[in-house]
């Protein structure tokens, strides 16, 4: 090393430029047990220092490869924007959960997510210091009881676990950097799928050890090809969109062919290329077809032209059938897939197994909100109504799980002397049949926090038997 070292300086000085003795450092990464020396090596006569931990591109490196240095330097820092949030998130006047979580996204996930498919070799247990975080913040933004489990926060703000949202990224990386031949990682990649190491804790190691749980084969990637033309300096596309403006069934398929005539008589198009895809439960095709099937490549200029289907447009007639006929049949003309289709498909994976979790805890939430990976909450209320509603909805309130925090015994109903529960208030405690009735509550439970009317409905009955201020 010590030789490529002077070569280095050696070159750098000839173009008039030297290394800082201070900046450079030395990294022995090693898992060596006994006490050994750290190599010795000189930057031009001066030895250069050995330290135990280095901060490169924002991530700190340590010499033992645990990551525990950056992880907790990580949490140090989201811990301060974490106070933004927290002054936000007043339960009266703070801001919207939507704006919250948005600011949460862009203030401390970013950090979170910022070179986690490097640091995510790090074990377990490290890598949970971050859950703390993540759970803390998405309580701040729902404005949920301390109480409320973890899964429901997920569900409830739409956003993943951070373990999921690690593996999502890694998925990514790994298909783009198998699709790219140049990249220097790529290489690296394959030299290791060759020699078959039993166990990695790579990047690819853990990508490779996620498929083969999953038993996914990876498909043949399109590869990434940097363009020889800048993207800036490409034309950008010209549609015409002139036939859009009818729907179907507005003007009569003669009609229809004749603007199409027109368009192409103006255009002074001289030649035209039909193009349809096609999808159906059985597969998907595509197809092109040319009006004499003669072409030459020397297309100078391109205008691409929307036509509705189905109308007696000679060309897309010829090319829906083709396409149509291309996805019944039983034999792939294309195996190689698009490296956006298959992050696509991997990240299906992932929240897949999102849903079956979700589904398997079978949570309060669950009856409200079966998809764990659906939409946010859409209703305009003020942040005290929005906090109760998350609260309703997850399930726990300070009405019913107090006692969580303070050690006492689980509070019951005074009337019917059953565990008292949202649901147990909203639907079946006798005690507020009349309220009940007076704002339409119905059964089951779950239906009264589904959407805008009945959250409203469900808030106007709880403030109309005095619970409101309690939940
Ligand atoms: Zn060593
Ligand atoms: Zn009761």
């Amino acid at each position: 090393m010590q030789p490529s070292i002077n070569q280095i300086c050696k070159q750098a000085r000839s173009v008039g430029f030297t290394f800082s003795e201070e900046k450079t450092s030395c990294m022995h990464f090693c898992r060596l047990r006994r006490p050994h020396y750290d190599p010795l090596l000189y930057l031009e006569e001066t030895p250069i220092r050995c330290p135990r931990t280095i901060k490169f591109l924002g991530i700190i490196f340590d010499s033992t490869h645990t990551w525990k240095q950056h992880i907790l330097s990580l949490k140090q820092k989201c811990m301060k924007s974490l106070d933004i949030l927290k002054v936000l998130s007043h339960t009266k006047w703070g801001a919207e959960p939507k704006m919250l979580l948005t600011l949460y996204q862009s203030l401390i996930l970013s950090r979170i997510d910022y070179g986690c498919v490097v640091y995510g070799s790090a074990c377990k247990s490290s890598l949970n210091i971050l859950n703390s975080i993540h759970n803390a913040a998405l309580r701040y933004c729902l404005g949920a009881f301390p109480t409320s489990p973890v899964e429901g926060l997920y569900c409830e703000a739409n956003i993943p676990s951070l373990e999921d949202r690690r593996k999502i990224r890694l998925s990514n990386y790994m298909t783009k950097i198998l699709a790219l031949d140049e990249h220097p990682y790529n290489k690296i990649c394959m030299r290791e799928a060759e020699n078959h190491p039993p166990f990695s804790r790579s990047a690819f190691g853990r990508y490779r050890e996620y498929l083969r749980i999953r038993e996914v084969d990876p498909p043949q990637l399109l590869r990434l090809e940097s363009s020889e033309i800048p993207p800036w300096k490409c034309p950008p596309p010209v549609v015409n969109f002139e036939l859009a403006q009818f729907k179907k069934g507005e003007i009569s398929n003669t009609h229809w062919q004749q603007s199409f005539l027109d368009i192409k008589n103006r255009e002074n198009v001289d030649f035209v290329i039909n193009t349809d895809g096609s999808k159906t439960n059985d597969g998907v095709g595509c197809a092109f077809a040319t009006e004499d099937k003669t072409f030459s490549w020397t297309l100078r200029e391109v205008t691409l032209l929307w036509v509705p289907s189905h109308v007696g447009i000679a060309g897309n007639e010829k090319v829906d059938n083709a396409a149509q006929e291309a996805s019944s049949k039983d034999v792939v003309d294309v195996t190689m897939v698009k490296p956006s289709d298959y992050q696509a498909y991997l990240k299906s994976i992932i929240l897949k197994e999102w849903q079956q979790r979700w589904q398997n805890l079978n949570k309060n939430l669950y009856r409200i909100k079966p998809l764990a990976y659906g939409k946010y909450l859409r209703v305009e209320l003020d942040r005290t109504s929005l906090t109760k509603t998350h609260r309703l909805r997850i399930g726990h309130t300070a009405l019913t799980h107090k006692h969580l925090l303070t050690g006492e015994d689980a509070p019951l109903c005074a009337d019917c002397q059953v565990r008292l529960t949202v649901e147990h208030i909203v639907c079946d405690c006798p005690r507020y049949e009349p309220q009940r009735h007076l704002f339409n509550l119905v059964r089951p439970y779950g239906e009264n926090l589904k959407d805008k009317q009945s959250i409203a409905n469900c808030l106007n009955f709880l403030k109309a038997v005095n619970l409101f201020n309690e939940i």
